[in-house]
């Protein structure tokens, strides 16, 4: 997953205008142009990442219900935003609307940026009617019950450009969710609660697949990987890491690195085999595994699959989404866990790892890759990279399952420098301040139910995520600077009220 300008260059976004036949030809000639301007405008290289592809303008029932459908079945079209130049009257958009099964992004817009005082007329009051044309597509979105983000402003205006650009940037996750094949090896970790959850409701709601296959069907691929291959991996790691002397050709443990090599060749072949874009593991049930897989999965991930431990299957397919989501940002993504606290003197922080599973792509510099015994799991030492992560604002996002629906918990973080070298500490981790506070932060958090499982991000942020949310359907309960414990525990309440309505009888 490199990054580039245009990261999704095969994800379009349609751009749809509203319109009537009332105007007449030349009126519709002028819209048409100039709504292709503006389509042109977003689509510039740079900010917005997906390709924005202009509709012809839109003036009847119809027509409009035909290009929502044709929308809706295309499998590159991964949503779609629209735009009222003049009056497009709106009972038009109800037949089109109700069939839409795309995100919808209102832009609320104008092709103008002042107005001409001294020559506006009643032609130019005809042609730029969007301030009123655009709230009455605002009335029969809100009657049909249509979800939508609206965006108001000029084209060219950068707060404009960068809303458009989370949303699709949401909408490319979403896309991705609905597409996603999760492969699992093993079953949860016995007995633990919040890795638990309904599959097909998971299914039904974000549209991924979940399904499991006996860890000894990888151990086979693992064991089928050829000794060069193996050797060829184990030399780029040299290269690309400062591996310990033990570990490097020649070194009293270089046959651990080979395996860790061949370790991640056969998952790499499982998953491209079976066309999974996400995978668990559960140090329970390693089967004919001779490790846990640590350097492996910290790769694999690196290259944009989702991943949970301990058979955290939601936690993948959130870490598998936000990877795609993040695609082409500055910052990293990674599986992540709340280990431990540093309570005081100075501000109260937390040190986030897992047992070795976490990705380098939020690493600071370039990670050592080291072995270690794992008192847990029963196998040989484990490979691992060891690392600090970067410090900067990110975001800490966990996927709980209620029993009756999904819940998405977003922590506003920023991940700073470990106080001390972390000499002892043989595992990849990161240290971050939760805003507002460590303490208000793990209140909210421990009130929403939420996971210690997550996914830490630095290159998706919290507009995405709500964005993501919002047309996925499923609760987001944000945690940032401006929260406060008690608000917090009533947007709970309110939410449970409205999540539990709005659901069908
Ligand atoms: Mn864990």
């Amino acid at each position: 997953m490199s990054a580039s300008a245009q990261p999704y260059a095969d994800q379009e976004v349609w751009f749809l205008t509203g319109s009537q036949g009332l105007y007449g030809d030349d009126v519709l000639n002028q819209v048409a142009e100039q709504s292709r301007s503006i389509a042109e405008i977003l689509g510039r290289p740079g900010e917005i990442p997906v390709r924005i592809v202009w509709k012809p303008v839109l003036t009847d029932s119809d027509s409009i219900r035909r290009m929502c459908q044709e929308a809706s079945a295309s499998d590159t079209c991964v949503g779609v935003i629209a735009w009222m130049h003049t009056f497009s009257p709106a009972k038009m958009w109800i037949a089109g609307l109700s069939a839409l099964d795309r995100p919808l992004l209102h832009l609320h817009t104008q092709y103008n940026l002042s107005l001409p005082w001294p020559s506006i007329d009643m032609d130019f009051m005809n042609l730029n009617q969007a301030a009123h044309g655009d709230r009455e597509f605002g009335h029969i979105e809100s009657r049909v019950g249509v979800d939508r983000k609206i965006v108001a402003g000029h084209a060219t205006d950068l707060r404009v450009v960068r809303r458009i650009a989370a949303w699709a940037r949401a909408a490319v996750g979403r896309h991705a969710s609905r597409t996603l094949r999760l492969a699992r090896f093993g079953d949860n970790m016995r007995d633990v609660a919040v890795t638990e959850g309904d599959k097909v409701e998971a299914q039904l709601r974000f549209g991924f697949s979940v399904n499991t296959y006996a860890v000894n069907d990888l151990v086979a691929v693992v064991d089928q990987v050829e000794d060069k291959a193996a050797a060829e991996l184990a030399a780029e790691y040299v290269q690309s890491y400062d591996v310990v002397p033990a570990l490097r050709p020649g070194g009293i443990r270089h046959d651990s690195l080979l395996y860790a090599a061949r370790l991640e060749l056969g998952l790499r072949a499982f998953l491209t085999e079976g066309g999974f874009t996400a995978f668990t593991t559960n140090f329970e049930d390693l089967g004919g595994l001779r490790q846990l897989p640590g350097i492996a999965v910290q790769r694999l991930m690196a290259d944009g699959y989702g991943f949970g431990g301990e058979g955290d299957w939601k936690t993948s397919a959130l870490l598998r989404a936000m990877k795609v989501m993040g695609l082409g940002q500055a910052g990293g993504t990674s599986f992540m866990e709340d280990y431990t606290y540093h309570l005081g003197p100075g501000t109260p922080r937390v040190l986030g790892a897992h047992m070795l599973e976490v990705c380098p792509s939020i690493a600071a510099a370039r990670p050592r890759c080291e072995i270690h015994p794992l008192s847990i799991g029963g196998r040989e030492d484990p490979v691992r990279l060891v690392f600090d992560a970067a410090p900067g604002p990110a975001v800490v996002v966990g996927l709980s399952d209620l029993g009756d629906r999904f819940r998405l918990t977003a922590n506003a973080v920023d991940v700073i420098a470990p106080s001390e070298p972390l000499h002892r500490l043989p595992v990849a981790r990161a240290v971050w301040k939760p805003r507002p506070s460590l303490a208000e932060s793990a209140e909210s958090w421990l009130l929403a139910g939420a996971p210690h499982h997550t996914v830490l991000s630095s290159a998706v942020d919290l507009e995405t995520l709500t964005d993501y949310a919002s047309m996925t359907g499923v609760e987001l309960l944000t945690i940032d600077e401006n929260t406060s414990t008690d608000q917090f525990g009533k947007e709970i309440r309110w939410n449970a009220a409205y999540h539990r309505l709005a659901q069908a009888l």
